[in-house]
């Protein structure tokens, strides 16, 4: 699978640590959150079939954070 690095370019995934998903909302009032939501906000996540927008790092590369969406059937990734 080759994932576009928007520094570097497409690379080999080997080079890539996937990083979960994007856009995961952080708790709005974090002293107010019980241990359910905060079990929700770091373990729960969604596990779409199709358009999933995710975070990966470059990690073999320039060692840089970006997102992209990965269709979870098909692997084909777009820049986010
Ligand atoms: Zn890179």
């Amino acid at each position: 699978m080759l994932i576009p690095c928007p520094w570097c370019g497409e690379r080999e995934d080997n080079e890539f640590t996937y990083g979960g998903p994007a856009q995961v909302a952080y708790p709005s009032d974090p002293e107010a959150a019980d241990d359910a939501s905060w079990a929700r906000y770091v373990f729960f996540r969604a596990n779409p079939k199709g358009k999933l927008a995710e975070r990966w790092v470059h990690s073999a590369g320039c060692r840089r954070w970006f997102n992209v969406v990965r269709d979870t059937v098909t692997h084909q990734i777009t820049p986010a």
